[in-house]
């Protein structure tokens, strides 16, 4: 145990005092390539020169004020967001999590002025984070044993499966769902299973939230990941990437399901600060240009091919290769945690996820030379396993 700090991680014996692109320069000065990017979150890699231009010059300028005036860098991001997507209205938060626990509370005002439904559905697998919200939807044992009672109005249905439809009706407040869930193991749902949920909420009058907190922000190659499917929420969550490593989330909603939330109901100290929203808008003007995302979906074909040849020449390590764009993951044979722990001795990072699979989550500029090098580590990593 690291003293004085609260022992919650399971942390590899590393410590990294620099970054640059997709490599991390370790304490003794070994080089890592970084294949987890942050978990999703450094999507233009470390230290990237615009992002560092940026933070510099509006760190120089304003760093904080309170939400109590407007704040012209966060008007410009919703701008941003609200053109680039379904939403009309943005509300920025400092993570995944706080945004989890606003658009539950933006779908239950909703319906306590529409018909008191309070009632969500979610799914088996599904990671929204650890506040009591997110931990009651998840509903996995992991996360809410010991930390009741929960939050009540949640159900957990099966991913992906047609049969979970059924779990929603008249008295169902909203549905909540990652199109790809990362956490989960790197499942991503079918655009036929996209279609048909919104379709039933429809049907059922019931509000669609997306958590694209870990696939969203360019990550499958669109600039959010439900466009795959050619069909839009109500609310979304998005975190992660849309800071580049800043902290910085945010909720996007239309209009009418975000019509209960009135001044005075919802709030944050830090949510939409300038120096967050500076960054966040760099990063977004960067991803949702379609040159980038195109680039995106070209890096991914490469990698995946790769990826494949190494599920072929290993059959005793790995399964198969899963995943969307660069939200890719390996399917194990052999336990996820000796694989990452495999790829540590060849100084390369990955992170494990549930269903005995590794992810690989690079920086979405990653360059073609540490892709093939990444293959290369896994294939040496892999090896010493077989
Ligand atoms: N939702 C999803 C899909 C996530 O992957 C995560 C974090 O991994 C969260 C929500 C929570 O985000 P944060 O850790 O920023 O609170």
């Amino acid at each position: 145990m690291i003293p004085s700090v609260l022992p919650t991680y399971n942390r590899a014996p590393l410590a990294f005092v620099e970054g640059k692109g997709s490599w991390l320069i370790a304490e003794d000065g070994s080089r890592y390539l970084d294949m987890g990017a942050g978990i999703a979150v450094n999507v233009l890699g470390h230290a990237a020169p615009e992002l560092v231009d940026t933070i510099s010059q509006q760190a120089a300028k304003l760093w904080h004020v309170s939400n109590l005036y407007r704040i012209p860098e966060q008007e410009a991001l919703a701008k941003a967001l609200t053109e680039a997507t379904f939403a009309d209205t943005v509300f920025f938060t400092n993570s995944g999590t706080e945004a989890m626990e606003l658009a539950v509370k933006m779908a239950r005002k909703y319906w306590y002025e529409h018909g008191d439904r309070s009632d969500i559905v979610a799914f088996h697998g599904a990671f929204h984070g650890r506040s009591s919200a997110a931990i009651a939807a998840s509903g996995s044992e992991k996360m809410v044993k010991g930390f009741g009672p929960l939050l009540p109005g949640f159900v957990q249905v099966d991913f992906d499966d047609m049969a979970s439809l059924e779990a929603i009706t008249e008295t169902t407040a909203a549905v909540v769902i990652e199109p790809a869930q990362g956490e989960g193991g790197i499942r991503v749902a079918s655009d036929a299973f996209l279609k048909a949920l919104r379709a039933k909420c429809d049907e059922t009058g019931t509000l669609l939230i997306f958590d694209e907190v870990q696939c969203g922000m360019g990550r499958t190659g669109k600039l959010f990941a439900h466009e795959w499917a050619g069909v839009t929420p109500d609310i979304m969550m998005v975190a992660k990437g849309i800071g580049g490593g800043f902290p910085l989330g945010a909720v996007l909603a239309t209009e009418n399901a975000a019509r209960g939330m009135v001044a005075g109901t919802h709030g944050s100290t830090y949510g939409g600060n300038p120096l967050g929203c500076a960054v966040g808008g760099r990063v977004m003007q960067i991803v949702s240009d379609p040159a980038f995302l195109a680039e995106v979906g070209r890096k991914a074909s490469l990698f995946r091919q790769g990826l494949e040849g190494l599920v072929a020449s290993h059959p005793g390590v790995f399964e198969a290769v899963r995943g969307q764009g660069l939200l890719l993951g390996l399917k194990c044979v052999k336990p996820a945690g000796d694989v990452v722990k495999a790829g540590y001795d060849q100084h390369i990072l990955t992170v494990a996820a549930a269903d005995n699979v590794i992810r690989l989550l690079p920086a979405l500029n990653i360059p073609d030379e540490d892709i093939a090098e990444a293959l290369a580590r896994l294939d040496c990593a892999a090896a010493t396993l077989a």
